[in-house]
C-alpha cells in the first residue's frame, strides 16, 4: 500500500523487542522466534505490515567469542559485528519456514534523523514494505551502540507508522514498581505521555528510571509526539504483540499527541532522546518564546536546579501555576552546561529554537 497523501503509513506497525527475549542459554530461542514469527504472519493477515527491530547480535556475537561480563564499547561493536548475521539468519529461518522473506536493515540515528539519509532510508523501509518483506531492524551496532527503543520510535515517526509496540520484561506502566510490589496495578492507558507520567514510571530530574523503562519512555515521547500511539507491553505472553496491536487491554497504551504541525524526527531526536537530567524555571516572558518556537537565552531563564553538561536534556518549568496544571511546558537539549549558565552573558543562547519541543502547541 502506497504512503497516504501526509505520508503516514498507518498499515505500518513497528514491533521492538529486546534482547532478553529473543536469546536464551547464549541462542537465538526458537520457541520466542517462533512465536513472533507467528505474530508477523496474523498481523500481515489483518493487512497491517509489522517492522521488527529486534536486539541480540550483542549477545550473540559475545557468546561466539567467548566473552563474558561488561565489556567496552569497542569490544560490544566487535561482538555485534559477529553476532548481527547470527541474528538476522535465526529470523530468516523462522520467517522462510512461513514462507516469508525478511530483510535486514541495520540503522543509526543519523540515518533517520539526518536530511542528508532521512529519504534513502524511508525509501528502503517502504521499499521492503511494498515488496511484501519483512523488515528486520537492528542498530549497526557495529558502527555505533545506542538503543533500540529510541531507535524503533525513530522508525515509528520517519515512516509514520499505525502504532509503536515495546515487547519487555516490565509488562507496561505501574502504579509501584511490580517487582517490589505484588499488588501494584498496572495503568492500562495514557491519554498523554507527560512528565507526571513519566515519574510515576520513576524515571526522576536526577536521571534513569529501574529496569530500562527510562529508554522506553524516551521512545514512547518520540512516538506519540509524532503522532504515532505507542504500547508497552510483556514480551512473555505468546499473542502480546497481537494484542498490543489490536488494541487489546494489554500493558499500557499511550495515546498520541496530534501536533497542529508534524514535528521534524531530528528535533524529536535532540530534544527527547535521553531523560532530562535538570530543570530551568521560565521566566514569564519565555512562554510566548517558546509557543513562538523562538530562540530560548540565558535571560529568559530564573533559575534551574540539579546540575547538567552541556548536550544534555532538561525540562522547562513554567514561572507559576497554570490553567491546565502542567508544571513542564517544554523539553529540549541544552547548548551550554548549568556551570556555564550561571556566569554566562544575558544573551547566551541555551536552547536554540530547533532543540525543542513545546508541549503548549502540542
Ligand atoms: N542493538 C543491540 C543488539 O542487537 C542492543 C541495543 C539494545 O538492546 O537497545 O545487541
Amino acid at each position: 500500500m502506497p504512503p497516504g497523501p501526509s505520508g503516514a503509513r498507518p498499515e505500518c506497525v513497528v514491533i521492538k523487542i529486546g534482547t532478553s527475549s529473543l536469546i536464551s542459554a547464549q541462542r537465538p530461542d526458537s520457541a520466542k522466534l517462533d512465536a513472533l514469527a507467528d505474530a508477523v504472519v496474523r498481523l500481515r493477515a489483518d493487512g497491517l505490515r509489522p517492522v521488527l527491530v529486534a536486539s541480540g547480535a550483542i549477545a550473540l556475537g559475545s557468546a561466539r567469542l567467548g566473552l563474558t561480563g561488561p565489556q567496552p564499547d569497542s569490544t560490544r561493536q566487535l561482538a555485534a559485528a559477529v553476532g548481527q548475521g547470527l541474528l538476522f539468519d535465526a529470523f530468516r529461518r523462522a520467517f522462510e519456514e512461513r514462507g516469508l522473506l525478511a530483510a535486514q536493515i541495520l540503522l543509526t540515528p543519523p540515518d533517520l534523523i539526518g536530511p542528508e539519509h532521512q529519504g534513502g532510508t524511508r525509501a528502503v523501509l517502504e521499499g521492503a514494505l511494498d515488496a511484501d518483506l519483512v523488515p528486520v531492524v537492528n542498530e549497526n551496532d557495529a558502527v555505533m551502540v545506542r538503543n533500540n527503543d529510541v531507535l524503533a520510535a525513530l522508525v515509528a515517526a520517519l515512516l509514520g507508522a499505525g502504532r509503536l509496540v515495546l515487547l519487555t520484561d516490565v509488562p507496561g506502566l505501574y502504579e509501584s514498581d511490580p517487582r517490589q510490589d505484588a499488588t501494584a496495578r498496572r495503568i492500562p492507558e495514557v491519554r498523554a505521555m507527560t512528565p507526571a507520567v513519566e515519574r510515576l514510571a520513576g524515571v526522576t530530574a536526577h536521571g534513569l528510571g529501574t529496569g530500562g523503562m527510562a529508554a522506553k519512555l524516551c521512545a514512547v515521547w518520540i512516538a506519540t509526539t509524532a503522532g504515532v500511539a505507542a504500547v508497552i507491553a510483556g514480551a512473555d505472553t505468546e499473542d502480546g504483540a497481537v494484542r498490543a496491536v489490536r488494541g487489546d487491554d494489554i500493558g499500557t497504551l499511550v495515546h498520541p499527541r496530534r501536533p497542529a504541525k508534524q514535528p521534524d524526527v531530528g528535533l524529536l531526536w535532540r530534544a527527547l532522546s535521553a531523560p532530562p537530567s535538570g530543570r530551568l524555571v521560565c521566566r514569564p516572558e519565555a512562554l510566548a518564546v517558546i509557543e513562538d518556537g523562538g530562540p530560548l537565552l540565558g535571560r529568559h531563564f530564573h533559575s534551574r536546579t540539579g546540575s547538567f553538561a552541556s548536550g544534555a536534556v532538561v525540562d522547562l518549568v513554567a514561572p507559576g501555576p497554570r490553567p491546565d496544571g502542567a508544571e513542564v511546558v517544554a523539553r529540549g537539549r541544552v547548548s551550554v552546561g548549568s556551570a556555564a549558565l550561571a556566569t554566562a552573558g544575558e544573551e547566551l543562547t541555551v536552547l536554540h529554537h530547533t532543540a525543542y519541543i513545546s508541549f503548549l502547541e502540542v
